[in-house]
């Protein structure tokens, strides 16, 4: 009789297929762009995602869960990369602000690297923005700091820097499209993360866009022309508006750092010049009846040029989501999209971010579960992105450690919407960033389904929104005294989240520059 003799290989073989079976380990691939609003999403419904057309994007939704109230615990860059590796706020992974880079000292076990440890093959591409070289990927191909438009510059497993001709949005859709072909290991899930830079400003298009919208005119927020009666100071010191501060460079009479390298592609450099000469006449020629059509006609360049770009994300999602139909990965692949925070698209008279208002703490966020029941559905429980983390973890059915402070949500996936009393009813908020040209002021602050108490503490001023009857965020109401009570209620809620989340005291009173993790 013959005898079978196994080795240590075979039988850790037979136990991770045992394994395999108790639970999916789901491939991830987590779609992150820069700057982009849930309004210029068609599947939010907002009256810009008519023009906006992202069908690609869409199928996500179409085919998986859209949140309604996703939002970002520190409406920036940086800081929200790092929250999503982490889990945690600022005040923990000790990324406050665009500055610097991501301490690993500190932050130990980030989300890629339990990925990587528990037998996935990981894979960053496109943007980056914590400066530090990336650790947990087995694969990273990343721009430097906020990259370029065209001609980007990578730099490719932390090590040589490479330039690649051509759109940034195009070449990260290649960059990931050839991984899944040349470096993905079969035998191994993966994580993908696919970070684009659009939308970010300089909102510079690919050439083949820029004829998109020209008939056509962008409807107007009701509030562009704000005057931020009840709201003062903490507003007015900003400087975001697309009437004052959008500069030459963002209408492309100038060249900024991140586009100026078109001047490098003489065919699409001829088409650009082109076009914006002819679009930008009226400027250059002077010929605006009032200051108001002049910030009309700002208000129009901003959002034609942010739509243009949205089409070619949108292009270069369609194009990997048919990568994982045709390569038969969609059955077990998990799908995220989201933006690292939200942008206004002229509400308030702004363009960018930071503020606690909606437009930028609500973030898109559209998540697609291979065989889930619940297509199409629109959830509206309150989530954030510290929750990324835990719920990619727990796809890939590994242990959330106790030290990320979001939760999961697969429960909410699974049920597509939970009662109020089976899930978190408030989320808690903070801006620290003052050293930019923005001038935003630090605040934080408690938000509810309801109502939204923001502190702007530097100005010792608070603010109260009632989000069911002033959606716009128009009325601050924090002195009228029939909101007392309300105001009680939220200041408890407040006080708890800052003991829940471990907010010390003394980061109200420490320079941002200054700042350190409160791990
Ligand atoms: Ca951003």
């Amino acid at each position: 009789m013959t005898k079978y003799f196994f080795s240590g290989a075979l039988l850790s073989c037979i136990a991770f297929a045992a394994n395999a079976q108790d639970a999916k380990r789901y491939n991830i691939l987590y779609i992150m762009s820069d700057d982009h609003s849930f309004q210029t999403i068609s599947a939010y419904n907002h009256i810009l995602g008519k023009y906006a057309q992202t069908k690609n994007i869409d199928r996500i939704a179409k085919d998986g869960v859209l949140f309604e109230r996703a939002y970002v615990a520190n409406s920036i860059c940086s800081p929200a990369r790092a929250t999503l590796l982490t889990g945690q706020h600022s005040h923990m992974n000790g990324k406050y602000t665009n500055r610097g880079g991501f301490d690993y000292n500190v932050n130990k076990n980030t989300l890629p690297e339990l990925l990587q440890q528990n037998g996935y093959q990981t894979a960053i591409i496109g943007k980056w923005h914590l400066t530090t070289t990336p650790k947990g990927f087995d694969y990273s191909d990343v721009l430097i700091g906020q990259g370029l438009y065209y001609n980007p510059v990578f730099i490719k497993n932390g090590g040589k820097k490479h330039t690649v001709k051509g759109y940034n949005t195009d070449i990260t859709g290649d960059i990931a499209l050839n991984w899944f072909k040349e470096q993905r290991k079969t035998e191994k899930p993966f994580a993908m993360f696919l970070h684009f830079k659009a939308a970010h400003r300089s909102f510079s298009p690919a050439t083949r866009h820029l004829n998109l919208f020209n008939d056509c005119e962008i409807p107007m927020p009701e509030n562009y022309f704000d005057n931020y009666s009840t709201r003062g100071k903490p507003l007015e010191i900003s400087k975001m508006s697309v009437a004052r501060d959008f500069t030459r460079r963002d209408l492309k009479v100038d060249f900024t750092y991140d586009n100026i390298q078109i001047k490098k592609l003489p065919e699409e450099y001829k088409i650009w010049t082109e076009h914006y000469k002819k679009e930008n006449a009226p400027y250059i020629n002077k010929t605006f009846a009032s200051k108001k059509d002049a910030a009309k006609f700002n208000y129009q360049r901003y959002m034609k040029d942010y739509l243009r770009v949205i089409r070619a994300l949108d292009e270069n999602i369609g194009r990997v989501l048919d990568y994982l139909e045709q390569a038969n990965l969609a059955d077990d692949t998990v799908i995220i999209y989201t933006s690292d925070q939200g942008f206004y698209m002229g509400e308030h008279g702004w363009f960018d971010k930071r503020y606690m208002f909606e437009e930028s703490y609500r973030t898109p966020l559209l998540i697609r579960v291979p065989g889930n029941k619940n297509k199409g559905v629109k959830n509206h429980n309150l989530v954030q992105n510290i929750d990324y983390a835990p719920t990619i973890l727990d796809f890939a059915n590994i242990k959330i450690p106790a030290e990320m402070q979001g939760v999961s949500l697969k429960k909410l996936l699974d049920k597509g919407e939970v009662a109020e009393d089976q899930w978190r009813d408030s989320l808690y908020y903070h801006y620290y960033e003052t050293q930019t040209a923005h001038k935003t002021p630090r605040h934080d602050g408690v938000s509810t389904k309801r109502w939204k108490l923001i502190n702007f503490y530097e100005l010792k001023e608070w603010q109260l929104f009632d989000l069911k009857n002033d959606p716009s965020e128009m009325n601050n109401i924090y002195n009228d005294p029939q909101y007392a009570t309300v105001i009680k209620e939220l200041k408890g809620k407040y006080a708890q989240l800052k003991k829940h989340y471990h907010v010390p005291e003394e980061i109200y009173s420490i320079h941002a520059g200054k700042l350190k993790s409160y791990k």
